[in-house]
């Protein structure tokens, strides 16, 4: 059996916020989600998903922050702030091409999902994913995901000219191979969501 990896399924998300919850119970960071959810097409749909940092495998926030205070692990997983080091100033809120991380102003730092290291670390699941009800964020194996999912796993993103790879998978229709994102354009719901619920 392969190693279990992190999958978000947007067609899965009913919305409950239970995961925003969970995160925010997290010892590391308590009473603070790092997570958050999205509706997608907001003008004719209620359809949510939840975002979560997509551990991207080159960092655009780890990139622009002046004091180096955002590391990647030796496995792949790009850690929150260090408090230490962190002064505030809120470049990886905007690099970020997922709009993921969020400036705690309460505490002048950033903060953002790290896929609860402390758990998966040593095999457990994220938080999220334990209480998720629907499993639109899952922590399996890809042997799972090709046995219960109709959509197809990605790990791709294209921004404009630049190409994105990240440790952690959107459920996408089958077929598609990655997810290209154009300047001004709106993400669809057929862009995210897989064949069975829009049927
Ligand atoms: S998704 Fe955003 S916050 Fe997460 S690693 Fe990529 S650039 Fe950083
Ligand atoms: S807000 Fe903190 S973590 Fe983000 S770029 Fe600035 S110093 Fe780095």
């Amino acid at each position: 059996m392969s190693e279990r990896q992190f999958y978000i399924d947007p067609s899965r998300c009913i919305g409950c916020n239970a995961c925003v919850a969970a995160c925010a119970e997290c010892d590391t960071h308590a009473g603070v989600s790092m997570i958050h959810l999205e509706t997608i097409e907001r003008e004719d749909s209620v359809q949510t998903t939840p975002v979560i940092c997509m551990h991207c495998e080159e960092p655009a926030c780890a990139m622009v922050c002046p004091s180096d205070a955002i590391k990647r692990t030796p496995d792949g997983v790009v850690q929150t702030s260090l408090k230490p080091r962190c002064i505030g100033c809120t470049n990886c809120v905007y690099a970020c091409p997922f709009g993921v991380p969020k400036y705690e102003a309460a505490i002048d730092q950033m903060m953002k999902c790290d896929m609860c290291y402390d758990r998966t670390s040593v095999g457990k699941k994220p938080m999220c994913a334990t209480v998720c009800p629907s499993q639109a964020l899952m922590y399996g194996t890809p042997e799972e995901i090709a046995e219960q999912r109709s959509g197809t796993p990605i790990n791709e993103f294209v921004f404009g000219s630049r190409t994105i790879r990240t440790k952690v998978n959107l459920m996408v229709p089958q077929g598609q191979k990655r997810l290209e994102v154009k300047a001004g354009a709106t993400i669809r719901r057929s862009d995210l969501l897989t064949s069975s619920r829009l049927g």
